[in-house]
């Protein structure tokens, strides 16, 4: 079979698959077995020895997301901090690494949990500006780290120009493609080394599941991570790979519909006397428009807005009835969150206030309702 398209590769994965289920079913087996037997010593046809390392429903998936991403190889873990844990450990005592300074909550958190304590040095920066990425750079500069749009300020950094700069200094590009997915955006074919995701997000896309993946561009760093990952032990359970394996399947046409959401509802927020911003990428007006316009095919269903007051804002998360409030992002349902307290609480008060990460900031993930329904609810939240 010829190279097939992405909606194509979401139902029936790459035209190569290397793991084949005997019966023949449609739907990928759960091979919910911790070992597998072997036929006499050097002889194990299956490949698989124990599910901590491998298994071939993981395998599937994995291949899935590979062919998605356009990377080398692919390892899933139990969540999207394990593959963030996992990603760091590549690194030794004294390494420095440029982090994008509008940083998902919890990798703040394992950066002053952990990576300070294993003698890694981070900065944060600004990594919608390049020339402050290029400013950061030291001699013991070994990676940049780039959300973008990035959680929840939806900064925009420019893939291609960072990886120009990690190539011209035998750097690592690492980025965070949750928030756009492979369907909007593939890092690596911009120049990227490394990306990851919160599997729990869009891949999966019914906020049933919680999962992660590091997708690498070759094979040396696969290799490097999956050794990583047998040895610290955080690989996604079958029974979750399948239920990951099945989202995949429709994340083309949710990501489509969701956008269309969001840009009905991001044109409507701009309207509200109670609102005094709106961020969201898909809005010409915001900073980051071009770049991404320029590095990816769309702009997502994730969208953060300001209100005139405090007062505003809590009575918006109280008043949703449809709209969930609460933490998580790019399922089927619609989630308000707010971000100073339940998704960036470790992120330091003086970071937040230079950010804009205030207790007038609303985060909405844009889920798969009817646009109007949300609307409707978040009229009734303001209470007009
Ligand atoms: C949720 C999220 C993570 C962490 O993933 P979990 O699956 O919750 O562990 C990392 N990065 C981004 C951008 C996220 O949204």
């Amino acid at each position: 079979m010829t190279e097939t398209n992405f909606e194509t590769r979401c139902v029936h994965g790459g035209p190569e698959s290397a793991v084949r289920d005997d019966y023949r079913a449609i739907s990928y087996p759960i091979y919910q077995t911790a070992s597998f037997s072997h036929i006499r010593t050097g002889h194990n046809p299956s490949g698989f020895d124990y599910t901590r390392e491998s298994n071939p429903t993981r395998t599937h998936l994995e291949e899935i997301v590979s062919s998605l991403e356009g990377a080398a190889g692919t390892t899933a873990f139990s969540s999207g901090m394990a593959a963030v844990s996992v990603c760091f450990e590549l690194f030794s005592p004294g390494d420095h690494i440029i982090c994008s300074e509008d940083l998902y909550g919890g990798v703040v958190r394992l950066h002053s949990l952990i990576s300070k304590k294993n003698g890694l040095k981070i900065d944060y920066v600004d990594t919608s500006d390049l020339q402050t990425v290029a400013g950061a750079i030291r001699p013991e500069t070994k990676a940049i780290y780039v959300e973008t749009p990035s959680n929840p300020m939806m900064f925009i950094t420019d893939l291609r120009g960072c990886a120009e700069l990690a190539k011209e200094h035998g750097l690592l590009l690492i980025v965070d493609n949750t928030f756009l997915s492979p369907y909007f955006q593939n890092p690596l074919k911009l120049g990227a080394d490394i990306v990851i995701h919160s599997g729990s997000k869009f891949l999966s896309g019914h906020n049933d599941t919680i999962a992660g993946f590091l997708c690498c561009k070759n094979q040396e760093l696969a290799d490097r991570v999956r050794l990583l990952s047998k040895t610290t032990g955080g690989a996604l359970s079958p029974m979750d790979c399948w239920l990951v394996t099945r989202g995949i399947k429709t994340l083309a046409v949710r990501m489509e519909r969701q956008q269309e959401n969001a840009v009905k509802i991001a044109a409507w927020l701009l309207e509200q006397p109670h609102v005094t911003q709106v961020l969201y990428p898909g809005l010409k007006t915001h900073p980051g428009y071009e770049v991404n316009a320029s590095q990816a095919s769309g702009f997502g269903s994730m969208l953060s807005f300001r209100t005139d007051s405090k007062e505003t804002a809590l009575r918006v998360l109280q008043g949703v009835k449809l709209i969930i409030f609460a933490e998580s992002l790019g399922g089927t349902e619609s989630l308000l969150t707010y971000p100073t307290v339940q998704t960036h609480p470790d992120v330091p008060a003086e970071m937040k206030e230079h950010l804009g990460i205030t207790d007038t900031l609303l985060r909405l993930s844009v889920g798969l309702e009817s646009a109007d329904d949300i609307i409707a609810d978040l009229k009734q939240a303001f209470g007009e």
